[in-house]
């Protein structure tokens, strides 16, 4: 790592290790070594299934729990072995944690207070944060007398309050419902953008994660798997499991035939695949070939062969629709391949009427690009 690299990073976390002891004596490692750099003003989320161990990291950065080893730089400062008062960081818990029978000026003031500031420091505070958040109106209202979303908005405004230098984030959206949620994601990333604070969530809910944050740590059993932007571990996953993880996935098991430079050929059970690009690898090698559903076409007809796709009889198959499902915008189809197993195929929806709709147990062709694979050696 660089020097400049090292002036950059505004948190930094060195090989955190979280073990738990079992009742039993055992002991069960949560986090285990984790090092991971975060930038000043980026919105930063740990995404993985449950029990992968991302509370646990956002506890010890909160400093809910010590780390068993490793250590916690903000800004240059250790704080591994400091109190959550003691650190410049505030979280926002997924239960909010509102006072119910504080009014939201009240709720947004309290730390504030606590804190001893004085009076009209506190006010003039609490007043620009209810107008960050556009709540001025709702000042006097109890937590129960708003929205789900309005409340939402009352624990960031709080959490922003003290001017952190760091904001945690606990599945901030977890209690909302879906169509709440997608809003709630758009105001909460121009709220923290417009004040700059650096932050980390923590989510299991990938849509949650790719909307809100610059950059994503896929977590699997307490190690990161993966950093990316939501385009790289998207487009580009380094593994079986964030493949699998983030998204909809064909994950296909195959064996590499033709290991060239500038592309490769895979052999699976149904499908031969011309990958336009080298891996690193050998002939003979297993590998997993991941395709995403919306990279695949579709159609009751034969592909005409074109410029940019593979020669037939590569990236090809025909199989039969055994289940369709419409979402509006688009439809996903499930395709039987002749070994029985099944491609997702999603197809937007642009046209009212298609003239080639396809319907249960059509015979139908499926084809897709050499740019349209991962190879996944892991
Ligand atoms: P979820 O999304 O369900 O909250 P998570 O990824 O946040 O999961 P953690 O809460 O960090 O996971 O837990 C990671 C592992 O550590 C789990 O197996 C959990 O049972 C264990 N664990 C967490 N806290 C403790 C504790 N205080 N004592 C013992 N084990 C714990």
């Amino acid at each position: 790592m660089s020097g400049s690299d090292q002036a950059e990073a505004f948190l930094r976390i060195d090989k955190l290790i979280k073990d738990f002891a079992g009742q039993d004596g055992s002991v069960f490692r949560a986090v285990d070594g984790i090092s991971l750099d975060i930038h000043q003003g980026e919105i930063f989320a740990l995404l993985g299934p449950s029990g992968c161990g991302k509370t646990s990291l956002l506890r010890m950065l909160g400093g809910f729990d010590l780390p068993t080893s490793g250590r916690i730089m903000l800004g240059g400062q250790d704080q591994s072995q400091l109190a959550p008062y003691q650190r410049p960081i505030n979280m926002m818990f997924q239960s909010y944690a509102l006072f119910p029978h504080l009014s939201v000026w009240d709720n947004i003031a309290f730390g504030l207070r606590r804190e001893g500031l004085p009076k009209d420091q506190v006010a003039s505070r609490v007043d620009a944060m209810l107008k960050l958040v556009q709540l001025g109106k709702f000042a006097r209202r109890k937590p129960h007398q708003l929205s789900g979303g309005q409340q939402q908005r009352v624990a960031l405004a709080r959490s922003l309050a003290k001017q952190p230098k760091l904001l945690l984030l606990d599945e901030p959206l977890g209690a909302l419902d879906k169509k709440l949620r997608e809003e709630t994601q758009i105001e909460l990333v121009n709220i923290i953008e417009s004040v700059g604070v650096t932050c980390v969530m923590v989510t299991h809910d990938q849509e949650e994660a790719m909307a809100m944050a610059s950059r994503i740590g896929v977590m699997s059993e307490g190690r990161i798997l993966q950093v990316g932007t939501p385009r790289e571990i998207y487009e580009t996953p380094a593994t079986r499991f964030v493949a699998d993880f983030i998204g909809n996935v064909n994950l296909m098991d195959g064996t590499l035939e033709v290991d060239e430079a500038a592309h490769v050929e895979i052999t699976c059970p149904d499908v031969r695949h011309y990958v336009g690009h080298g891996i690193t690898g050998h002939t003979g090698m297993p590998v997993t070939v991941a395709l995403r559903p919306e990279k695949i076409r579709i159609s009751c007809r034969p592909p005409a062969q074109e410029d940019d796709m593979a020669p037939a009889p590569f990236n090809q198959v025909k199989g039969r629709v055994k289940d369709m499902v419409y979402f509006g915008s688009d439809t996903l189809y499930h395709l039987q391949l002749p070994s029985g197993a099944i491609l997702k195929v999603t197809q937007s929806n642009t046209e009212r009427h298609p003239d080639d709709t396809l319907s249960w147990d059509d015979e139908a062709y499926a084809w897709w690009l050499p740019s349209a694979h991962v190879v996944l050696t892991q």
